[in-house]
């Protein structure tokens, strides 16, 4: 077996960030749940993005980050150097090409209005 790909606990090998799959919590304004594709996966969300849709309608990012269970099991199949170099690219790369921001920034202030 490689280990040469970040992998999920549950088994699921995740080669890049398309493999994630994200969920905006409506309920929780300003948080996506980074989630393994796996959907019998037991940790379901390996970490989560948080960010601010200001004033002027840009998004401000506040952080992003992977779930302990989920990096430790990576540092240990690979070494700790290259999970946390892989996983911040995957963050990078989820946060710029995965996430539908346009979306993300039409519900969020849908969900303003209604409050
Ligand atoms: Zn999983």
């Amino acid at each position: 077996m490689s280990s040469d790909n970040i992998q999920c606990p549950c088994g699921q090998t995740i080669e890049d960030y398309s493999k994630y799959h994200t969920l905006y919590l409506k309920k929780d304004l300003g948080e996506i749940d980074i989630l393994c594709p796996n959907e019998f996966c037991y940790l379901r969300e390996l970490g989560f993005l948080k960010f601010e849709i200001n004033d002027s309608n840009k998004i401000e990012f506040h952080k992003g980050r992977f779930y302990s269970p989920f990096v430790t099991w990576n540092a240990t199949r690979m070494s700790e150097e290259k999970t946390v170099k892989e996983l911040r690219k995957h963050l990078i790369d989820i946060t710029e090409k995965l996430v539908s921001w346009e979306k993300v920034k039409q519900d969020y202030q849908q969900k303003e209005k209604e409050e």
